[in-house]
């Protein structure tokens, strides 16, 4: 059987946002699940667009998030291949040069569309004679170059996401492919790539979806034209390709802000990365959204059957439910550089429950560090919370069972009566953590001054 090997491709022209990152991440649990290997791809040919910041900068998102590639390519190093490429379809008669401006290409479209047709490129590099050439080099044009799609060919593929797909070739432009100063566009050396990288599984937006009826003909014509190591998986079979539905905002739109959400954002949000990945892999699936924390739980639940064809919806207030949910199952090993200094793995499990984030921890400690702000009591009060501090005793095991044990007895009170005088005078808060476990934390000595403070 052959390794199945998945890649992420992003264009370093920006930071990752939550759309990237969700398929990064179905693409790495997609060959973790198989047993695969997921590579990462930086897609840096425009080297105007590509930063260097942004390369380092999609690393340790994904390094931060927990999803690590098996592998790194990027096709800025990679040229001498699509020169390869280019030059065995050039010689297979499957690439055309054009000269047309931008200008006069946007002229030949708003044209087809006011006579009411699709806007296709009508070809007419293909009509070109060798004068005609050796003419416009003279006027020291340089030409760009498409590839040609074979019209006889229908394009057919069974998407893992979407199901059965078919595009008449007829109905789409020639794609340029290079550039007249010789820079790469996107479509061959991505084709190129999965061939040569032994890509088996494609999964990507379904922004994506008329590109992979342009590459399938080319995988084709590559292979037919010798192009790619003789034993790779797609001489003999293509990549599957999946197509997710996007990510859109919570009002079901297409939003501007999800575009730029990003690891930043989350950071800064205190959100886990494990509550990111648990929305995002079963977000847009028919698989419930849970706050599982553990990665291979949910790398094993983990199916393109699931996955639905409606958009996808990112939803802020779910990731926060999700978050706190992950933040109450975190244990202390993992959290302990980030809770405040002093705070110990039993305040921490105290805590723990009444918190949203980890960063909210810093709060919380505060009622142990103190000083802490007292309400107003009554006499009555007063005299429960003397008794109280004469009864405090931590030579039981749980001393705050054993303190409102006694004091339920001694003073007849019970429920609210019983607790929220004590809750206010240890904490100066009206809720917060279980007392059972703040009290340890608190300590003896702590308790009882605070106790016999409230008590004067
Ligand atoms: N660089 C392309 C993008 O970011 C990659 C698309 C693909 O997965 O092939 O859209």
């Amino acid at each position: 059987m052959t390794e199945t090997i998945t890649r992420f491709a992003p264009s370093p022209t920006g930071r990752l946002h939550v759309g990237n990152i969700r398929t990064a991440l179905h693409n790495w649990m997609l060959a973790k699940k198989l047993g695969g290997k997921f590579m990462l791809r930086i897609d840096d040919t425009d080297p105007e667009r590509s930063k260097e910041e942004y390369v380092d900068a999609i690393r340790a998102d994904l390094a931060w998030l927990g999803i690590h590639p098996d592998g790194e390519e990027r096709q800025s190093a990679r040229l001498s291949i699509y020169e390869d490429a280019f030059e065995k379809l050039r010689d297979a008669g499957r690439i055309y040069r054009c000269y047309e401006t931008s200008q006069e290409l946007d002229l030949k479209r708003k044209v087809q569309l006011g006579r009411g047709k699709p806007p296709i490129y009508d070809r007419a590099g293909l009509e070109l004679s060798d004068a005609d050439h050796a003419a416009m080099e003279a006027e020291g044009k340089a030409p760009h170059w498409r590839f040609k799609l074979d019209h006889d060919d229908p394009i057919a593929w069974e998407d893992l996401v979407r199901g059965p797909q078919k595009f008449d070739p007829a109905t789409l432009s020639d794609p340029v492919i290079r550039r007249e100063d010789g820079s790469w566009l996107y479509m061959l050396p991505s084709a190129a790539d999965d061939i040569e990288m032994g890509i088996t599984d494609v999964l990507r937006g379904e922004d994506h979806v008329s590109n992979t009826a342009v590459q399938l003909q080319m995988f084709t014509a590559l292979r037919d034209a010798g192009f790619g190591p003789i034993d790779c998986p797609i001489a003999t079979r293509w990549p599957h390709f999946a197509h997710e539905a996007l990510l859109v905002g919570k009002e079901g739109k297409l939003s501007k802000r999800l575009g730029s959400l990003g690891c930043d954002a989350f950071r800064e949000r205190d959100i886990e990365p494990q509550a990111i990945i648990a929305l995002l892999a079963r977000l847009g699936t028919s698989q419930p959204v849970e706050p599982i924390a553990n990665v291979a739980a949910l790398i094993d639940s983990f199916a393109l059957e699931t996955f639905g064809r409606a958009p996808a919806k990112f939803d802020d207030t779910e990731l926060d439910r999700i978050n706190t949910a992950i933040v109450h199952q975190m244990e202390y090993e993992v959290v302990k550089d980030r809770l405040p200094e002093g705070m110990g793995e039993e305040a921490w499990h105290a805590i723990r429950p009444n918190l949203e984030t980890v960063s909210g921890a810093q709060d919380y400690w505060k009622i142990v560090t103190g000083p802490i702000e007292l309400p107003e009591f009554s006499d009555d009060d007063r005299t429960y919370l003397a008794a109280a501090a004469a009864a405090l005793d931590f030579t039981a095991g749980d001393p705050w069972h054993a303190l409102t044990g006694t004091l339920k007895e001694s003073t007849g009170r019970k429920g609210k009566e019983l607790f929220m005088p004590l809750r206010q005078a240890l904490t100066g808060q009206n809720h917060g953590p279980d007392m059972g476990e703040l009290l340890p934390v608190l300590g003896e000595d702590v308790a009882r001054r605070r106790l016999e403070r409230a008590a004067a």
